[in-house]
């Protein structure tokens, strides 16, 4: 199967227009439905131009993770699952190991000035 190409002038746009996009959201192309993160204005699926901008939920599922930092300074990170299909990288609040497959939900957007950080905290289950 053929691959479609990019229109070039869609994709230089995508590198000239991004500082003005918010940090929590992904692109929804119209046309397949697919949603990226970050959000971009091209759909890398289908190369439709068609994309709008779409809030994420604040609520997802840990898939993995691992620590940063020393023993006395121990952090973990990991990458959660969102309900839009997505996976996003972020710090997550808490100072035991998670397990995957927690839900997690998002408690602070940080910009430490490269660019956004996202924090989680670990959800309780209900009834646990
Ligand atoms: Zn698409």
């Amino acid at each position: 199967m053929q691959q479609p190409t990019p229109p070039k002038a869609s994709v230089a746009r995508v590198d000239a227009g991004a500082p003005q996009r918010p940090a929590y959201a992904c692109s929804h192309c119209q046309a397949c439905g697919f949603n990226n993160f970050p959000p971009a204005d091209v759909c890398p699926k289908c190369w439709s131009e068609k994309a709008e901008l779409q809030d994420l939920s604040s609520q997802g599922v840990l898939y993995s993770y691992t620590t940063i930092g020393s023993a006395d300074a121990l952090q973990y990170v990991g990458y959660v699952d969102l309900p839009e299909n997505v996976r996003v990288f972020g710090l997550l609040n808490t100072k035991q190991a998670p397990v995957c497959g927690v839900p997690v939900t998002l408690s602070a957007v940080r910009a430490p000035g490269s660019g956004p950080c996202f924090v989680f905290d670990l959800t309780a289950r209900q009834g646990a």
